[in-house]
């Protein structure tokens, strides 16, 4: 029995999350008619989504030839041939529709001349199925696309009826002994008090986990939750060894500068001051794709050619633009850098370092967002009551590797399609489930255990050594050595779990026992990644492991599955999906022109 009473509300639809995926999940699901409640434990418009500069990939062809074939190419090689086929079609497919849903919801993207979607070039996207030149596939308002997503899709909830639920924690999802997700039980920052959640269909859009590294572009709250419930229901973790580093976070403070700025004709330079990735990638040059620029990168550091006192970061060009160009397409970029940098990007060029920016890995589904629950004879099972979406969720459609502004894409394309699924797999009719009182039990004792944690070490010191132990050894380069150094780091950091101590007990505003419960959640998804990592002995996509340094598809063209039993890591793997939904004779994609090759740009 426990001491805390709690509120119960029913809804048809709770989607966890209030990011771009959240809230183009919540919008989609209200339109359908369901009674839908949407949970954040930050305002809405504070998700990290807000961040996202750069833009929204679709191939619109406003700028010039595109197609969603090549758009679907691209992401496939981005991906590194990861990525299941099926996904990557749905999305490249529905992109154009879901932008023009987005402009017509109120997205003020820039326009070109003549009134269109403005969309610019960004790294990986090409034309010709990688033949032809690079192509100007993402859309952007400004260098402010995701406020800008943000802020309309908050507003289209709003009007349709969606109800909010601010500062409010999912601590845990509500489990039926049957393995049915009936629900999720919150916790109300500002007054302490508990509250179940019972839904029919429960959609976690809780974005990614970057803050298990030391330095990150992402947002302080950006602690993988959702990952953290999924592994305590015993559901597994999917692909989670591919960390995306971002080439260009401003060295010190982590803080980002777009992509789009090379997309705009930016480029990099290393202390002798050559244009060193036109070595490394002669066609794609800057604008080749992620991972790729972060290797060139760090080697050129390694290689005594970084810039800086201590030789330990790259330059990147902004001061040959025209600053008309700079005002108008990336001001907001240019006040980051004077702020966090202390540059004038019309003079100077601005200090970088790749950072950690965002998880390929995370939540498995299929495309509709529906979590997969492998077995051993189906490993496309699906679990009851629970869906995942944006960078919380595997759907899989980047793989080993995303590419620039595939991201926002995917939160408003799965988004939707979650509440288009949900119309067909939701029964109006029935009445929501009432979750188990033994889940909730447990989920309070669980919140009671760490609120009266009485160990000897304060949260912070051991997020702050997880955080260290990744930055480490499960960075751009990985070799067995650092992998196997790591897991037993990181083993020994995370049964410090079980001495921490919480010196806020109380239950208003405990920022302290928050971030022990975030904490509870980095663990998991800290662990997967370097689980996965050390036992992928190959190199592919942001996995770059150099006992193994090239791909190898016949043992590892394969989705890593990892599962907990407590705080113990299994691994299992998955196949990769590799037929497309539309045949070519019916207008789908031609399959052996994403057969697998050597991935160069
Ligand atoms: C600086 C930056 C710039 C980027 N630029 C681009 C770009 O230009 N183009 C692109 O395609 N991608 C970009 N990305 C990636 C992209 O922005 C993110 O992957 C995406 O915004 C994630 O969206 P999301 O909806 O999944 O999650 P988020 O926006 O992170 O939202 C997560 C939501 O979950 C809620 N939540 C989490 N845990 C809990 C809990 N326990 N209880 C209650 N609520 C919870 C939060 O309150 C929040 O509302 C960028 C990322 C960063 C960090």
């Amino acid at each position: 029995m426990s001491a805390y009473s709690y509120e119960v509300h029913n809804y048809d639809v709770v989607v966890v999350g209030a990011g771009g995926a959240g809230l183009r999940a919540t919008l989609g699901m209200a339109e359908q008619g369901f009674s839908t409640a949407c949970i954040s434990k930050v305002f809405p418009t504070r998700s990290h989504t807000v961040a996202a500069q750069g833009g929204i990939a679709a191939s619109l062809g406003n700028m010039g030839p595109d197609d969603w074939q090549w758009h679907m190419y691209d992401t496939v090689k981005g991906s590194d041939w990861l990525g299941d086929t099926d996904a990557m079609e749905y999305l490249a497919r529905e992109a154009p529709k879901a932008v023009y849903e987005l402009e017509h919801y109120g997205v003020p993207f820039s326009r070109t001349e003549e009134g269109a979607i403005y969309q610019r070039p960004f790294g990986g996207h090409t034309t010709e199925f990688g033949e032809g030149p690079p192509v100007q596939r993402t859309c952007a308002a400004a260098d402010r696309t995701g406020h800008a997503i943000l802020h309309t899709l908050y507003g289209q909830s709003l009007k349709n009826n969606a109800e909010f639920y601010i500062e409010y924690f999912a601590i845990d999802l509500l489990m039926s002994d049957d393995g049915i997700c009936q629900g999720v039980l919150c916790w109300k920052l500002d007054d302490g008090s508990m509250h179940v959640f019972a839904a029919k269909m429960i959609v976690l859009a809780t974005g990614g986990y970057g803050r298990a590294y030391f330095s990150a572009t992402s947002a302080h709250t950006c602690t993988g939750d959702g990952g953290g419930m999924i592994a305590r229901a015993g559901l597994p973790l999917q692909d989670m060894e591919f960390v995306q580093f971002h080439p260009t976070g401003i060295y010190g403070s982590g803080c980002l500068i777009t992509e789009g700025a090379r997309g705009e004709g930016g480029y990099l330079t290393n202390s002798e001051g050559e244009r060193f990735m036109e070595r490394y990638a002669p066609t794609y040059k800057d604008l080749a794709s992620r991972d790729v620029v972060s290797r060139c990168m760090t080697l050129e550091i390694r290689e005594g050619r970084g810039v800086g006192a201590d030789s330990d970061h790259i330059h990147l060009h902004l001061n040959h633009l025209p600053p008309e160009t700079l005002a108008e397409r990336l001001p907001g970029i240019s006040e980051s850098a004077r702020i966090f940098a202390g540059i004038d990007v019309t003079r100077e060029p601005i200090p970088v370092l790749p950072t950690v920016h965002y998880n390929m890995g995370g939540i498995p589904t299929n495309y509709w967002g529906e979590v997969l629950a492998p077995t051993k004879s189906n490993s496309n099972a699906i679990a009851s009551g629970i869906m995942a979406v944006g960078e919380a969720g595997c759907a899989s459609v980047h793989g080993a590797n995303r590419l620039g502004s595939n991201s926002l894409i995917d939160l408003v394309v799965f988004g939707r399609a979650a509440a288009i699924r949900a119309a067909d797999v939701i029964d109006r009719d029935a009445s929501v489930p009432a979750p188990d009182k033994r889940s909730i039990d447990a989920t309070l004792n669980r919140f009671d255990g760490l609120r009266y944690a009485k160990g000897q070490v304060p949260t912070a010191h051991l997020r702050l050594e997880m955080q260290k132990t990744m930055q480490a050894d499960a960075a751009v380069f990985r070799t067995g050595k650092t992998l196997s150094d790591g897991q037993k780091k990181m083993e020994n950091v995370a049964g410090k779990l079980n001495d921490l101590c919480v010196t806020d007990k109380s239950l208003v505003w405990n920022s302290d026992l928050m971030e022990t419960l975030e904490l509870t959640n980095l663990m998991p998804n800290a662990i997967a990644t370097i689980t996965a990592a050390a036992a992928r002995k190959e190199s592919r996509g942001a996995h770059a492991h150099e006992d193994y340094p090239d791909r190898d598809d016949k043992n590892w063209r394969q989705h890593s599955l990892i599962w907990f039993t407590g705080s113990e890591a299994s691994l299992s793997y998955r196949g990769v999906i590799t037929s497309s939904l539309t045949s070519h004779n019916e207008g789908g994609i031609d399959l052996k022109k994403i057969a697998p090759k050597a991935r160069v740009y």
